[in-house]
């Protein structure tokens, strides 16, 4: 694997949501979101105390919460940085079942058995558990965040959250916008020059939010913002639950409310059946011995749930959703088709209804290739990663000439191999030219692209994307015999004119980039390893890759069920199995991201895991 500068300073991406927190890394050029000891990627966003005074967090406060709800704090992210006496509050105070009390300075305390706890050492836990994972899971400190937060904050709550997380000991690189961290993960402007419109609709567990951004140059601008901080997926539960409670009422004459554990039970079984409903049309809601009428035997609570039936009980939940996006748009001036892209993000946009409404709206398929609930974790990863990178000392030590202004950080190409051949070396006065003679790597190859990149590295993808010039319609030749001619044209303002000229038949193909070669600061963009997200023409040699990697993820999906049994529940085997789920994980993301180097990594350690798997259950499968 290559261990980029980034990998080696281990910024973590932070996403704190209203009801699960995340947290992600860049590994080997690629964002992952890292799982815990258990395999889970989601933290549940509930602190409790126990009855022996002991916090705990995540799915264990989930637990208790069912029979202490009263000692589990909530609804954290709408409280942190807010003001006792606020409205806010208030309304949150109706909405959970903890005691909140007013500390000094009209500070909200959770009241947890009797003890008073300050909001934002809630939310250190809820941080600190995230911090431990990561480190467990790199093996090794990780010093660094970047951290996100919702559009809507306001100075004081951004500033709780950067306390919060700083009492971990971590240091806040930056605190990015969610739906700004959202457009990162999706490459938004890795070599764009032309201004874009992207809307970011985000449905969650407990918040919707809808943001308009704006891509000008290379930097995502919110242009609009709205939504409902108290629509969720929880709303969507609801609505379930209240069908299957009023069913059984009126079957058995019992209001299963009136049983804490019981409606927890049905609670856990709903949400599972929400969920199963965004892959299945059909699925029936079991929960058996639910509750003693007293008299007769114990009753079970049994019901078929239809797609249609949800899409029926939670059809103006989402019709909302598009009143306030369609809201934020009139308000911009903007109309839904003038958008260019649309951003899934948030768990409930996995539901069919939810996505056909977006395109109904937007006249166009929103873009759905990143896991919805990890996507801010993941760009806010990228970001990190992006900001260890440009705050090195760059590589050009080469003296700066007075009169002229020079360039900070090199342009070039990515060259066969990875590597980058550089045109215009830092030190260089500008305007300034440059040409070279470049060839095709592999015999009757009739296209070549060019992948242009900003940065001082050696390695490709460490570099900043700049775009693509792709040339065409070349003679079928032995490899080596094509002569084309690169020419680096680069003006005062940092614009670079790209040409690519097929000397034998003078087709030509020219291309414009902004770039940052002459400040020395790539705003926004992930440096290293983020670069290379624009689509690649799928080349032989890169479609051959893809294809190894998606045998092997078949072929480790395959084993895994048999190595989980081969290796029973031992630490060290649990850990292998993780580890592959992981790989796995990755490796899906890396095919999405198609950068050529980071492919090649990804089938590297694919294939030390299928050998690894294969030792375990003794043998490959068909
Ligand atoms: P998030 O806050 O992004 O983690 O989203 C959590 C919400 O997404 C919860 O209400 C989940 O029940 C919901 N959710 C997660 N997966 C799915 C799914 N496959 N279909 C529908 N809703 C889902």
């Amino acid at each position: 694997m290559i261990a980029s500068p980034a990998d080696r300073e281990r910024v973590i991406g932070i996403d704190i949501g209203t009801t699960n927190a995340c947290v992600a890394v860049v590994e080997g050029g690629v964002p992952m979101v890292i799982p815990n000891s258990q395999g889970q990627t989601l933290l549940p966003v509930m602190v409790s105390v126990s009855e022996q005074g002991r916090r705990v967090v995540g799915h264990l406060a989930r637990r208790q919460a069912v029979i202490f709800a009263e000692n589990t704090a909530t609804g954290l992210k709408r409280l942190i940085g807010r003001k006792y006496s606020s409205h806010a509050v208030r309304q949150v105070t109706d909405m959970v079942g903890f005691r909140l009390t007013s500390g000094g300075n009209d500070e909200p305390h959770a009241v947890l058995r009797g003890e008073n706890v300050t909001i934002g050492e809630l939310y250190t836990t809820v941080v600190a558990e995230l911090k431990r994972t990561a480190e467990q899971y790199l093996n090794q400190p990780v010093h660094k965040a970047v951290v996100t937060v919702p559009v809507c904050f306001t100075d004081a709550q951004r500033q709780a959250v950067r306390e919060a997380v700083q009492r971990t000991g971590l240091e806040v690189l930056r605190i990015v916008q969610e739906p700004v961290a959202a457009g990162i993960a999706y490459g938004i402007g890795q070599g764009e020059s032309k201004p874009q419109r992207i809307a970011v609709y985000s449905l969650g567990g407990g918040a919707f939010e809808f943001t308009l951004l704006s891509l000008r140059g290379s930097s995502l601008e919110v242009q609009a913002q709205a939504g409902d901080p108290t629509l969720g997926g929880e709303d969507f539960d609801r609505r379930i639950l209240d069908w299957l409670i009023f069913g059984f009422a009126k079957d058995h004459k019992l209001d299963l409310r009136q049983d804490r554990t019981a409606l927890q039970r049905v609670r856990d079984a709903v949400e599972k059946a929400k969920c199963e409903l965004s892959s299945l049309e059909e699925v029936s809601i079991e929960v058996p011995f639910i509750i003693s009428s007293g008299t007769s035997e114990p009753l079970h609570l049994v019901r078929t749930l239809p797609r249609s039936k949800l899409e029926e009980l939670s059809e103006d939940l989402i019709d909302r959703t598009m009143q306030i996006a369609r809201g934020a748009l009139a308000e911009a001036g903007v109309e839904p088709q003038e958008v260019d892209t649309v951003l899934l993000v948030g768990g409930m946009t996995r539901m069919p209804r939810v996505q056909a409404a977006v395109q109904d709206v937007f006249g166009r398929t929103p873009s759905f290739t990143m896991p919805p609930e990890e996507v801010i974790a993941l760009g806010a990863a990228l970001q990190g990663a992006a900001l260890v990178h440009v705050s090195e000392p760059p590589a050009a030590s080469v003296p700066v000439p007075p009169e002229k202004i020079a360039v900070q950080r090199a342009l070039g190409l990515v060259v066969a191999g990875g590597n980058t051949f550089r045109l215009i070396e830092p030190g260089s006065g500008v305007p300034c030219d440059r040409r070279h003679i470049f060839s095709t790597t592999r015999d009757s190859q009739t296209g070549v692209r060019f992948l242009i990149v900003e940065g001082n590295s050696e390695r490709g993808e460490e570099n900043k994307l700049l775009g693509e010039l792709l040339l065409e319609g070349m003679r079928q030749a032995p490899r080596g015999e094509p002569d084309i001619e690169i020419h680096f044209h680069l003006e005062e303002n940092g614009t670079l004119l790209v040409s690519a000229t097929n000397l034998e038949t003078k087709e030509q193909r020219k291309a414009q980039f902004a770039t940052h070669a002459l400040d020395g600061v790539s705003s926004q963009s992930p440096g290293a390893g983020g670069g290379y997200t624009l689509e690649m023409k799928p080349d032989e040699e890169l479609a051959r890759t893809q294809q190894g990697i998606e045998r092997l993820i078949g072929e480790i999906q395959r084993l895994l069920p048999r190595a989980e049994l081969a290796v029973g529940a031992s630490d060290m085997g649990m850990d292998a199995v993780r580890r592959a789920r992981a790989a796995v994980e990755r490796a899906k993301i890396a095919i999405i991201r198609g950068e050529p180097v980071v492919l090649l990594d990804t089938q590297n350690i694919l294939r030390r895991t299928a050998v690894m798997l294969r030792g375990v259950t003794g043998g490959p499968t068909r």
